[in-house]
């Protein structure tokens, strides 16, 4: 007979003095973890009759799951080597690699942005490429590989593949000589022969109206891919034939989609649809950045469908960079203030917004809690990736990923794993 399960010698650290972010309510309590995991205190003194190893004083601070960003394009190569020289000039945010840039160092570039996202609070995220050629994903993906964070980075979940299979008359700022529809060999085929292996990737956008466009949803779907709607022009009833063949996001709701119209809302009607299935949730991103969506459209949503929300910076290479062109992918772009457009034209491509700054903002503009802020760069997009069991959340359990956080919400210090990773200056934390 096996005997019972060996009860671990790693040490146990209990965090003081914190109010805590656990079934939708900031509550005062300790969080106690061990090997990387979240511990249900009343089961350590009972069963195993152990008491903390190490206490660590939280100031009074919010404790809150990591944020989680499924959309952010990183920074380019280019930019790298610029910061690279000037390095005091970008204080925070700009990291400098796009991951839709072929080169040899991808996985250095990946590296860099996961690290300066612990200051942001972000403790996993998807790097997003945008619409590329074949050749650049096929030399790309096998290079983002899916990966736990750490003391100098924050996770990869996954790579977020947004385009080549969108549409034409809503590509925003990807490049139109790249973009795809489906053959009739079928999904399968079109997404091997586009994207290779899709081993290291999370989320697929994509246009639902396209030729064989929901029977991609179903492929994706069935090869573990979570799928989102967008750079589209869909009409409700065949986003929500999309849904019903399991696609589950809209990405950057609003932005790259027909405008909400009475007689047909487009995708923007599936926050409100009666044909989601049962037990299904539609979850949309939001860029929060206070450009990208006007505060007033930002309420509608967020009052319409709360549960679905899921705060995303969709940034761009050039976040922190001074203005100026840049480059994102394939094209130019162009930075004003805290507007990125396409070089050349007032088209709007990402943008140069953190994950705390969207927190920030989405909470002022919608009067919402600061449970229902935080659970929007937590709770909803690990649900959305179906893995809310280990992220987004301080359950007994899940992993050890929180940030804590002042009273207005600006991140004081970002743990992984149960390890302090990134933690303001005094000096910082003054101003
Ligand atoms: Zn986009």
């Amino acid at each position: 007979m096996p005997s019972n399960k060996s009860v671990s010698e790693a040490p146990i650290t209990q965090l003081i003095n914190c109010r805590i972010l656990r079934e939708h309510q900031i509550q005062r309590e300790d969080l106690w973890v061990r090997e990387g995991k979240i511990l249900d205190p009343e089961k350590l003194f009972f069963d195993e009759r152990a008491y903390a190893d190490e206490r660590v004083d939280c100031g009074g601070a919010i404790l809150a799951p990591g944020f989680i960003d499924v959309q952010i394009n990183g920074e380019d190569r280019w930019h790298l080597s610029v910061r690279r020289r000037r390095t005091d000039a970008f204080p925070a945010g700009g990291f400098g690699v796009d991951f839709s840039r072929p080169s040899d160092d991808v996985g250095a570039g990946v590296s860099l942005v996961a690290r300066k996202l612990l200051e942001h609070g972000v403790t996993s995220f998807c790097p997003t490429l945008v619409t590329s050629p074949p050749h650049v994903y096929h030399e790309i993906l096998p290079q983002i590989k899916i990966q736990d964070g750490g003391p100098h980075s924050a996770g990869v979940l996954g790579v977020h593949l947004e385009g080549p299979f969108i549409s034409a008359e809503k590509k925003g700022a990807h490049p139109e000589r790249f973009l795809r529809g489906f053959s009739e060999r079928g999904a399968a085929a079109d997404l091997g022969e586009v994207y290779g292996a899709l081993d290291n990737v999370a989320l697929v956008t994509l246009a639902p109206e396209l030729e064989g466009g929901t029977a991609a949803v179903g492929e994706l779907c069935r090869r573990g891919v979570t799928v989102s709607l967008g750079h589209s022009v869909a009409n409700l009833s065949q986003a929500e034939d999309a849904v019903c063949c399991g696609a589950s996001f809209i990405t950057h709701l609003f932005n790259a989609m027909l405008p909400f119209h009475h007689r047909d809302p487009g995708i923007v009607g599936l926050l409100t649809s009666e044909r989601i299935p049962p037990g299904r949730t539609v979850y949309y991103g939001m860029i929060a950045d206070g450009i990208h969506t006007n505060p007033a459209a930002l309420r509608i949503a967020h009052r319409a469908h709360p549960a679905g929300l899921v705060l995303v910076t969709d940034a761009i290479a050039a976040m922190g960079l001074p203005p100026g062109r840049h480059t994102l992918g394939q094209q130019e772009v162009e930075i004003c203030g805290l507007q990125v457009f396409v070089a050349g034209t007032r088209t709007l491509s990402g943008s140069v917004a953190s994950m705390d700054m969207c927190v920030r903002h989405f909470r002022q503009a919608t009067g919402c809690s600061v449970e229902a802020a935080l659970e929007a760069a937590s709770l909803h997009p690990a649900q959305l990736l179906g893995i809310s069991q280990r992220k987004g959340t301080l359950d007994f359990g899940a992993d050890a990923d929180f940030v804590l956080l002042d009273d207005d919400l600006n991140v004081k210090a970002t743990f992984i794993s149960g390890q302090e990773v990134w933690k303001k200056s005094p000096k910082e934390q003054q101003k």
